[in-house]
């Protein structure tokens, strides 16, 4: 007993010495820049290990410099807290290998990334590795496999269609698979377009027991009100808005059970490329815009998260991979994927853009200005690296497109910063300059505010504490 209770006294003094010895980081004359407090001029913050320690004026006497501290002049820059991609696949490409792309991620500020689908064999390494090098990579959080109906969308096997899902149905045991997912660390729950609706109701009610958030594309056979009532958490890609905004949704929604029958006996991804292709279009084109409000506030009501991905969205239109310095990014990936990537680029430039695409972003922007008017939560993310969306980098771009969109600079931050927080309820550790939050801070150059392609504009990243470059 005497002997436990001195080993016990020997840890704890040894954690807090481990802890009091981290040097500090003390980021001197800068202007701090939030979501949630006015700009502050003239600041000094002091990190230790993974934590903000203290705020203060600069030259305020509170502060003394030790002989070990770490001292960032950081006059005339800004300080903002890490960013967030929400919307990544580190599986999709697996010749994109995950240390390339955390790298990539941490150069471009971004210091935690939400992984939305990927088969849990498959991404273990990528989490395995991020437990034992917390210093090298952004936090991860994951939802596992898409949880699908049948047939599935993603079940490998076909171009463009990597095995990110799970197929379950009405005699899956899903409290057991939950269950399951949860030990093996996911914090949220992503489901897809195939599920049926009871099955998908069941899903969101077990899902809501556990505390997980579950984020969606919605299931083809039912309309988005139903699945607003059965608790959904959030959304991805503006999907399904399409047809809850069509004056003819009733319509729609018919035809779409009708196609789901499948009598062809189309794989899922084709069967999937068949309805939007037939559906899509014509519904953006039949706007109800009483509806479409309606709807909407409906989603702010009831804090369904929306991630509307308007890189991915707008690929087609405004065709990023078509530019010469985008395809400079490419040069940071492996040379299999720079090629490929390369090739494809130059052959899709080449085609000219479609009425259909111009629509599609037209709308995407149209949808995401209205999530702002009628307060929907907007997170930040980008599908990287579907689309020639360089890792990193394409976080930058969904910025711009938010403000292209009617965001402020200041709200398309807080979409890649507290807005993701919250949906992972970790606002008080993360998302903000604040005495007791993660020690995630990215210096820069110039100014956010001014124009929200300054955030490319980078001086240096602190991860978990610890300064990157
Ligand atoms: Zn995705």
């Amino acid at each position: 007993m005497k002997l436990l209770s001195f080993l016990l006294t020997l840890s704890i003094f040894f954690v807090s010495f481990q802890a009091s010895s981290a040097s500090r980081i003390i980021i001197e004359n800068t202007t701090l820049i939030d979501a949630a407090t006015l700009a502050r001029e003239n600041m000094t913050v002091v990190v230790q290990g993974d934590e903000i320690r203290s705020i203060e004026k600069s030259g305020s006497k509170n502060i003394i410099i030790g002989t070990e501290d770490i001292v960032i002049d950081a006059t005339g820059k800004f300080l903002i807290p890490g960013l967030w991609d929400a919307h990544v696949h580190l599986t999709f490409i697996p010749q994109l290998d995950y240390e390339t792309t955390y790298k990539l991620f941490l150069m471009n500020g971004i210091t935690s990334v939400r992984d939305t689908g990927a088969v849990l064999s498959k991404l273990q390494p990528a989490i395995d590795f991020a437990n034992e090098n917390p210093h090298k990579t952004p936090r991860v959080f994951f939802s596992g496999p898409l949880i699908d109906g049948n047939p599935r969308v993603y079940k490998g096997g076909e171009p463009g269609f990597p095995e990110l899902s799970i197929e379950v149905n009405e005699d899956t045991d899903l409290e057991a698979l939950i269950d399951d997912l949860i030990k093996e660390g996911v914090s949220f729950l992503k489901t897809y377009e195939m599920l049926s609706p009871s099955t998908f109701v069941k899903l969101l009610e077990i899902a809501k027991q556990k505390n997980l958030r579950v984020t969606s594309h919605i299931p083809l056979s039912m309309g988005l009100g139903n699945a607003v009532d059965a608790g959904l958490g959030g959304m991805q890609h503006i999907r399904n808005l399409d047809l809850a905004c069509a004056e003819n949704a009733e319509e729609i929604l018919a035809q779409r059970q009708e196609l789901l029958k499948n009598l062809d006996l189309l794989p899922g991804s084709a069967l999937r490329a068949k309805i939007h292709q037939s559906q899509r279009y014509a519904a953006l084109g039949n706007i109800d815009e009483n509806r479409c409000n309606k709807i909407i506030k409906y989603l702010a009501t009831n804090n369904v998260f929306q991630t509307p991905t308007l890189t991915i969205n707008t690929v087609g239109s405004k065709r990023f991979f078509a530019d010469s310095k985008w395809q400079d990014t490419y040069k940071l990936l492996p040379s299999e994927v720079q090629k490929s990537w390369l090739d494809s680029s130059v052959n899709l430039s080449q085609q000219p853009v479609s009425e259909n695409n111009k629509m599609f972003q037209d709308w995407s922007f149209k949808i995401v200005s209205l999530f702002n008017k009628h307060g929907v939560k907007i997170i930040a993310g980008t599908d990287t690296p579907i689309g020639f969306l360089t890792p990193g980098f394409s976080l930058h771009k969904e910025l711009e497109l938010l403000v292209e969109a009617g965001l402020t600079p200041l709200q398309a931050l807080r979409s890649a910063t507290i807005t993701p927080a919250e949906f992972f309820n970790l606002e008080s550790k993360m998302g903000t300059i604040q005495t007791g939050k993660y020690a995630d801070l990215v210096i820069l150059n110039s100014n956010p505010l001014k124009d929200i392609k300054n955030t490319k504009d980078i001086y240096k990243v602190i991860l978990k504490g610890h300064i990157q470059n």
